[in-house]
């Protein structure tokens, strides 16, 4: 019998995979998906010599988590590539609000008035990267704070909307900036604790940078992969996991998928009836001839730029999108990481990642509203299209089950939703069946490739198992 069998190796599976076989314990990992990585790979989407990330690209939180930085990735072959400036935020008068590596570069960019509240706003934060990513990308009621005092002051800014931190700047390039960086969780901006998820992004700028890995993301679940079957892991991929007499014996199953595919898999009835899924996203990948041409000289140098540009058009962007309505003018995030990484494209030719947010389900076709919010930052982008290969909910959620009706945080953000999720339990790794576990990020910390919700499901699974001496 095996210890562990888990399902999905996107990466939290694979997060919660490595530390239970650490433990000497015997895992296997059953993937649907001929290659493994889940919303971390990288595939040759358009045209040959392309290498693009349908999913995620910029990682924030996988090179500022605690679970990745213990296992010391780097040795498997993940190179993290810092691009100049970590996100760019133009205007279309090709003025541009920046988050760089230093707080005095970023606050700059703000203006005279709005400088002075940025640095007040981080300085209690910042240097404490550590303690401040173990005490929020957690369960917040499972155990104590490392840092109570830091906790406690982060927290009591975390809680608010954005649009209420909004509130203590004066002009639009740090409102913009606050409203582009919540935009991240797929939520209103009225939504309790989008101030946190901008905050933390910030810090984690000055603290990690926004890098993206050398050869495209899937080179942080091939890193983790090789340090499973190192500890003696086994991952067996094109298996998709329909029945849990699918799998071998075991003492314990980790499901890295949504809650409701768990209670289908496991038998667990309604267990997850009440989850609410989130809006959609619309995702397309550029094959271009050259590099993005930006109006502003900072989005040249940015390996993340945001297309806003105001908190206000931003938040008629979420808030469409929740409603059902597609919106005319998407807020859009976007990534050029083959500036910084040349095994990304032939010489002199670029990858370009691009998406923005519908409502859930959402069947039609963005591209036109997307590239008509493209061109008004950088005129004459679509002259450099060689291909593209577009993916809206339905294709998003055929490629990866998790991803219901096309919400890729697999769990709504808005109101508790990153803090309860996916329902109110006390320990939310753990089901009704004693064998049953969930580490995808349907749990808490949610979305975002970090590994913690695997790391705290294997917590969770290694209490239940672990040898009584
Ligand atoms: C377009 C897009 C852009 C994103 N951008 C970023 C970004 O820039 N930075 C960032 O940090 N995050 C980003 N994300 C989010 C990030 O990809 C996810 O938060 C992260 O991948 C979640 O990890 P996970 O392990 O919980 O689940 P997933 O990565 O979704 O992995 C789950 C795995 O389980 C498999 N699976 C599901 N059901 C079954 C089954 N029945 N049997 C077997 N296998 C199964 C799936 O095929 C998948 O491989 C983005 C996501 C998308 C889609």
């Amino acid at each position: 019998m095996l210890d562990a069998v888990v399902i999905g190796a996107g990466p939290n599976g694979l997060t919660a995979a490595v530390e239970l076989a650490r433990r000497g314990m015997a895992v296997e990992v059953f993937e649907a998906h001929a290659t493994i990585g889940g919303g971390a790979r990288t595939e040759e989407l358009t045209l040959p010599g392309f290498r693009h990330d349908p999913c995620s690209a910029v990682h924030p939180l996988a090179a500022g988590s605690p679970a990745f930085t213990a296992m010391g990735l780097e040795r498997f072959g993940l190179q993290w590539l810092h691009p100049d400036i970590p996100m760019a935020h133009p205007f279309p008068d090709g003025t541009a609000a920046v988050l760089a590596r230093s707080v005095g570069e970023t606050a700059m960019s703000l203006g005279a008035h709005d400088a002075g509240t940025y640095r007040r706003l981080l300085a209690p934060f910042l240097g404490k990267w550590d303690s401040l990513a173990a005490d929020f990308l957690r369960t917040q009621w499972l155990g104590l704070p490392r840092d109570p005092v830091t906790y406690a002051r982060f927290g009591l800014a975390a809680a608010q909307p954005v649009a209420l931190l909004d509130r203590r700047f004066r002009d639009q390039k740090a409102r913009g900036l606050f409203a582009g960086l919540a935009a991240h969780v797929i939520a209103p901006l009225t939504s309790p604790g989008t101030a946190g998820a901008a905050i933390m992004f910030a810090l984690a700028a000055h603290a990690g940078g926004w890098p993206v890995p050398r050869g495209g993301s899937q080179a942080v679940p091939d890193a983790l992969a090789a340090l499973l079957r190192l500890h003696g892991g086994v991952v067996h991929t094109d298996f998709e996991v329909k029945r849990l007499d699918d799998l071998p014996p075991a003492r314990a199953y980790i499901f890295d998928t949504s809650p409701t595919a768990l209670a289908r898999i496991a038998g667990l009835g309604n267990a997850y009836r009440g989850v609410r899924y989130g809006p959609g996203v619309f995702k397309i990948d550029y094959a271009l001839s050259g590099p993005v041409p930006w109006t502003s000289a900072e989005a040249r140098r940015a390996g993340t730029v945001h297309l806003g540009p105001t908190s206000g058009e931003i938040g008629t962007a979420l808030r469409a999108a929740a409603d059902g309505r597609a919106p005319s003018v998407p807020f859009l995030i976007t990534s050029q990481p083959s500036l910084i990484d040349p095994t990304r494209a032939p010489e002199g030719k670029h990858t370009f990642w691009v998406y923005g947010h519908v409502p859930h389900g959402w069947e039609g076709d963005a591209t036109e509203a997307v590239e008509r919010q493209l061109e008004r930052f950088a005129p004459g982008f679509r002259d450099l299209v060689l291909a593209r290969a577009v993916a809206g909910p339905p294709q998003l959620a055929a490629r990866n089950a998790n991803y219901v009706g096309g919400d890729i945080c697999a769990g709504s953000a808005a109101g508790l939703g990153l803090v309860i999720r996916p329902k109110l339990a006390r320990n939310p790794y753990t089901t009704a069946h004693p064998a049953v576990f969930l580490c995808s990020q349907s749990a808490p910390p949610g979305p975002g490739v970090h590994g913690m919700a695997g790391h705290h499901a294997a917590r969770a699974v290694w209490r239940r198992l672990r040898p009584v001496r």
